[in-house]
């Protein structure tokens, strides 16, 4: 048997510690992992892109456990009624090859996300960083919001998105949220919302090189949390926003960066630091007051694995429901696998039709 987190079951563990620290908990987690940077078996994700989306594989592995996520992105979804991001993954054993969790993903992939752009900002945005401006306030906004007036004391975030119901949506949750001390201000443009912000974070989602940052509305000392470009042709700023001589641009894991990040847009060559060196502390983060931090954020692999740890733990230690599923066989005799078939229950007959 392996275990099961379902949606259900991540509600509640998140419920019992409230999202903002649960966040906070996961940051813990994913930057212990980045510390162990080296210990890392890493890979860029295998991506099958198709006209109107992309589903990908993340997999990692640290000697002893291996996971792997399923993710995909389809910004066209919403239109229908469908989320633009799901996803699933299991953790295993690498001694045995036995998975040992199947979870859901999809709510922890946006809590994830949330936690590793706050623990990038902590190093890279300014001090006394209080105002934020949100662009993009569809399914990963309010963990964003949440995260960073949590981690980073943000007093102020400012909203902007092309659609206005996705806005209002996000006014609704975070006024449900009621964070201590958060003023929310709905702009009318990004540049609008931008203006006067410490951190812009752009988590917008459209399939191709969009515009959302312009160099003029960057401002000396920004730090830039640059989300929704994560695939080839899907980036949000203007290359010559990296370019800026006072730009300092820390990716995830660069050969994956190179192929999907804001990066993208630039030659080869292009100098970035990764985040596990920041963060360890073998590169600076930021240094001058008026740098302009970019995370060039597309989601690594090892933030998954240590969300699917961190997950797994907290399952484990908190009561409830501690569902698990049979996916993978439970033999007598390991060369008998034929003997599930001998002992099968009996089913009741289903329809040819539903058969077909
Ligand atoms: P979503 O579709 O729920 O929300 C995206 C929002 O962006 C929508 O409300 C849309 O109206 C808005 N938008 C589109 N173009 C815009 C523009 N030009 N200006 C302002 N707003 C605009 O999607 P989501 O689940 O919130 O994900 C957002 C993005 O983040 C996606 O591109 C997704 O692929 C990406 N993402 C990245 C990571 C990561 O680790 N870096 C993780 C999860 C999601």
């Amino acid at each position: 048997m392996v275990d099961f987190i379902g949606i259900e079951r991540v509600q509640q563990l998140v419920a019992r510690r409230g999202p903002a620290r649960f966040m906070e908990e996961l940051a813990g987690e994913i930057e212990a992992d980045f510390l162990r940077w080296g210990e890392f078996d890493k890979s860029a994700r295998h991506a099958t892109h198709s006209p109107v989306g992309v589903i990908e594989l993340m997999p990692a592995c640290d000697g002893r456990l291996y996971s792997f996520k399923y993710v995909n992105g389809h910004p066209k979804n919403t239109a229908v009624g469908l989320l633009t991001v799901t996803a699933f993954g299991v953790l295993a054993d690498v001694e045995t090859g036995y998975p040992l969790l199947l979870s859901e993903l999809t709510l922890t992939t946006a809590l994830r996300t949330a936690a590793t752009s706050a623990l990038a900002a902590r190093r890279l945005a300014r001090p006394n960083s209080g105002v934020m401006a949100l662009i993009g306030n569809g399914a990963q906004s309010e963990f964003q919001t949440i995260a960073f007036h949590h981690m980073l004391g943000i007093r102020e975030v400012r909203l902007y998105d092309t659609d206005p119901a996705a806005t209002d949506k996000l006014e609704r949750n975070l006024a449900g949220a009621r964070l201590n001390g958060l003023r929310v201000v709905r702009c009318a443009s990004t540049a609008a919302a931008v203006q006067g912000a410490d951190i812009v974070t752009t988590v917008t989602a459209d399939k191709r090189n969009a515009v959302i940052l312009t160099p003029q509305m960057v401002a000396p000392g920004m730090h830039l949390n640059a989300v929704g470009g994560d695939c080839p042709g899907k980036t949000e700023l203007h290359p010559d926003i990296l370019r800026r001589p006072e730009a300092r641009v820390v990716v995830e894991f660069e050969p994956q960066s190179r192929i999907e990040g804001e990066i993208q847009q630039l030659e080869a060559g292009f100098p970035v630091t990764e985040l596990a060196a920041v963060l360890a502390g073998r590169a600076p983060g930021r240094v001058g007051e008026r740098d302009v931090t970019i995370f060039d954020s597309v989601g690594f692999a090892l933030e998954d694995f240590a969300s699917l740890r961190y997950l797994r733990r907290i399952h484990h230690e908190q009561h409830g429901a501690h569902r698990q599923i049979d996916i993978v066989p439970d033999l007598e005799d390991p060369k008998d696998l034929f003997a599930l078939l001998a002992a099968a229950p009996a089913a009741t007959a289903a329809p040819a039709r539903a058969l077909a």
